[in-house]
């Protein structure tokens, strides 16, 4: 039950951050008083760096992937409707003290919004030096979405040097959320949950792993960390899927599989929240390996469609 309260509570905030609080300063831009050019500049660039961070950081999936486009086109579109309303006709300068304050307050905060964004925009570029390699997709038939992944830990919560370009990947239903229901506690409603698992490149087995129990929603197995796996040799790299469902996986070591073979399917064995796949690359000497689908890196907010 405790965990049920969190999932629920997790939902909750993440709608208020990403929803409540973009569409209440969409609201501010139509019923505030502006009294300068400036004034309203601060104000919207505050307000459209805020969306910004929250566009590219936010795991949206949780209140829609629609939702992330709507928002961000109504933080574009009201305060242009609004400038050329209201506001072209205003003088540039506040005046008084106080209205000079919250301008630069306004500009304060849009510069710390601006910066943290750029930093989590620029989880999107791998470093030109580290190994990659190309794979086929493992999952067909929807659309799947990166919930961890980036060169930064701000939008990649792999901490572990060998995966540290790792990606946790869900999948969405038609109206862009993850799972049915808000905050569900049952495993078969997470749409990524028992689906198909394709080998993503030609080569050997090196390790599996097919005994682990599937962990119930909100509960993690901080002892056996990947549960279900599967660990295959291609291009001189070691590439680790995890959180197999229990007695799913259908290969086991020194076996030969080619790529876009089915392999086994997503559970939620091992360090996991709720179901989805763990997939990371190494070269087999310490180092992560970033990996491409289709010639693409990825990162948090990602969508690929199979
Ligand atoms: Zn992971």
């Amino acid at each position: 039950m405790a965990f049920e309260i969190s999932f629920l509570i997790e939902t909750l905030v993440i709608a208020v951050v990403c929803l409540v609080i973009p569409l209440a300063f969409v609201a501010v831009q139509f019923l505030a008083k502006f009294k300068s050019r400036l004034g309203w500049l601060s104000y919207s660039l505050a307000t459209f760096f805020y969306t910004l961070f929250v566009f590219v950081d936010l795991f949206w999936p949780w209140v829609s992937m629609h939702s992330r486009y709507a928002v961000m086109v109504l933080a574009l579109a009201a305060p242009a409707y609004v400038y050329f309303k209201k506001i072209k006709k205003l003088n540039f300068k506040p005046e008084g003290k106080k209205r000079w304050v919250f301008a630069c307050a306004g500009f304060l905060a849009a510069a710390v919004f601006l910066f943290i964004s750029i930093h989590a925009i620029s989880a999107y570029f791998y470093p030109a030096d580290a190994k990659t390699i190309n794979l086929e997709f493992p999952l067909r038939g929807g659309a799947y979405y990166v919930s961890q992944g980036g060169s930064n830990n701000q939008l990649n919560m792999h901490f572990a040097k060998l995966q540290k370009y790792a990606y946790d990947i869900l999948m969405l239903d038609a109206f862009g959320f993850r799972a049915k229901g808000i905050g569900s506690q049952n495993l078969e409603d997470y749409y990524i949950y028992k689906q198909k698992i394709f080998a993503p490149c030609s080569g050997r087995i090196i390790e599996a792993n097919n005994n682990a129990l599937d962990m119930p929603l909100g509960q993690k197995n901080s002892v056996d960390f990947n549960g279900n796996y599967v660990v295959v040799e291609c291009e001189g790299a070691r590439v680790l899927m995890a959180h197999f469902l229990q007695g799913s996986v259908l290969v086991k070591a020194n076996d030969q599989v080619s790529a876009g073979q089915e392999i086994g399917l997503a559970g939620n064995s091992g360090n996991t929240l709720e179901p989805h796949l763990h997939i990371s690359a190494d070269d087999g000497s310490g180092n992560p390996v970033v990996i491409e689908f289709d010639g693409k890196t990825l990162a948090r907010n990602s969508v690929v469609v199979k």
